[in-house]
């Protein structure tokens, strides 16, 4: 019901005011850009909508002082009616009454026409802020949002909170935790993945937008940060890899020199990695997510055989799930 768009994309748009980090966020997540490098980056200076090689669909909206986007000439329907949730960025390192004030404006807007927007506020910059003072900030930004909204009467308003920094993994897990609510094929998504993870004997599994390296879904085992970075990090090799080899088309057997295995059905990227005690399974499952499965030491490269195949029926319930993004895969465009 979220995801309103008519390629079923789920939509987000980021906004807060200048210099809160919006361009910082959505370079590092969407165009890997090092976080140090956003300190060059040009301020947000107007509406910018991305396309992207992505399970999801981005823009990103500046708040410039003199743009009132609930101004009748600004076509808000046209914007609104698209997204399935709104990323609000207050920079916790700054002064932010003004931006609390604006948040609650535009949440009481949305409520009465939008009601089903998701509105999900990034408490951004925290790597900045003491571990005391990080969490006093937290709660106070919340404390004032919530009493405005009850004082209005929404107290029920679909409003989150997150601590989010571009230097650590934090901007990442909460782009996932946004995203998920916004799949409704999520409860399938994960008793799939759960019966894969006790079928192989897999520690944790994670279905990743490729792209931005946020996860859709995993299995409903705890989730601990530690095993986000390690498969997340196995992304960047693995991408670095195909970059290099035309991981889009394969076109002949896979490199002997790399750890790669090649690819059965010509399709998909597969790979098999030891990595310290844990062993890290890779398989493109369709044009933007990918499977990333964590092992411990006692899963040998020889039962690969057994995780190929269980993989594979995951890949085509998954097809069931996305009809979409398989139909993108099957008619690949040609270099
Ligand atoms: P925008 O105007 O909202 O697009 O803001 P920018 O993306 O231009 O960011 C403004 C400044 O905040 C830049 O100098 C960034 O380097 C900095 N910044 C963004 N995100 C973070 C963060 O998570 N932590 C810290 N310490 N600085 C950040």
């Amino acid at each position: 019901p979220n995801s309103k768009a008519g390629d079923g994309k789920p939509r987000l748009l980021l906004m807060g005011q200048r210099r809160s980090g919006k361009s910082s966020i959505s370079s590092v997540v969407f165009h890997k850009l090092p976080p140090s490098e956003t300190l060059y980056l040009e301020t947000t200076t107007r509406i910018k909508k991305e396309s992207m090689h992505s399970f999801m669909d981005f823009q990103v909206w500046d708040f410039p002082g003199h743009l009132d986007y609930f101004d009748p000439a600004f076509d808000v329907d046209n914007i609104f009616e698209e997204i399935g949730a709104l990323i609000w960025v207050i920079d916790a390192q700054d002064e932010y009454l003004e931006a609390i004030s604006r948040l609650n404006m535009t949440i009481l807007n949305l409520q009465q026409s939008y009601p089903n927007i998701n509105v999900e506020v990034f408490v951004h910059k925290v790597d900045g802020l003491s571990e005391d003072y990080k969490g006093d900030t937290f709660r106070d930004i919340i404390q004032r949002v919530q009493d405005e909204l009850s004082d209005q009467g929404y107290e029920n308003a679909p409003v989150s909170f997150y601590q989010t920094s571009i230097y650590d993994h934090s901007i990442f897990e909460a782009f996932s935790k946004v995203i998920q609510k916004l799949i409704p094929q999520l409860p399938t998504l994960e008793a799939l993945l759960n019966s894969l993870c006790s079928t192989c004997h897999i520690e944790k599994a994670y279905l990743f937008d490729i792209m931005s390296k946020i996860y859709i879904a995993t299995d409903t085992s705890p989730t601990d940060i530690g095993s986000y970075e390690i498969c997340s990090d196995y992304i960047d090799v693995v991408i670095d890899v195909s970059e290099i080899y035309g991981w889009d088309r394969p076109t002949e057997n896979g490199d002997a020199e790399s750890q790669e295995t090649g690819n059965n059905d010509a399709e998909s990227l597969i790979t098999m990695e030891r990595k310290g005690n844990n062993y890290l399974y890779l398989r493109e499952i369709n044009k933007y997510l990918a499977l990333i499965c964590l092992m411990g030491d006692d899963s040998p490269a020889d039962k690969k055989a057994v995780i190929d195949y269980n993989v594979g029926v995951f890949q085509a319930a998954l097809k069931q799930v996305f009809p979409r993004a398989e139909r993108e895969i099957a008619v690949p465009d040609q270099p």
